[in-house]
């Protein structure tokens, strides 16, 4: 039984437990996601990036406002999506009211 690479066979996601994070392969998100918000992103990210796809792509894109042009993803899963990336930390939760923070704190 070799230790080398434990964390590498972490990012299969079967063993579940791993932080996710911006490096993880996009298929550690398949068992955190359903299947309708990760096919869409399985099937078109690899060809519109023409590279390996991470969960930081995912991130940043959201980040981005261009999960919505990605097809067969909805508001309902890309707030899926947005979720769970709020909640490895990836992205901060959930965007100010326009005009609110930044021109308060002002004076
Ligand atoms: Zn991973």
């Amino acid at each position: 039984m070799s230790e080398t690479n434990d964390e590498l066979r972490d990012h299969d996601g079967r063993r579940g437990g791993h932080l996710i994070t911006a490096d993880c392969p996009l298929d550690c998100l398949a068992f955190h996601i359903s299947a309708k918000a990760f096919n869409p992103l399985a099937s078109e990210l690899p060809w519109l990036l023409k590279r390996r796809v991470t969960v930081g792509d995912v991130a940043d894109m959201q980040l981005r406002r261009q999960l919505r042009h990605i097809r067969h993803l909805g508001p309902r899963r890309i707030g899926e999506i947005e979720l769970i990336l709020i909640l490895t930390g990836l992205i901060s939760a959930p965007r100010d009211p326009p005009g609110t923070a930044a021109e308060a704190s002002r004076s």
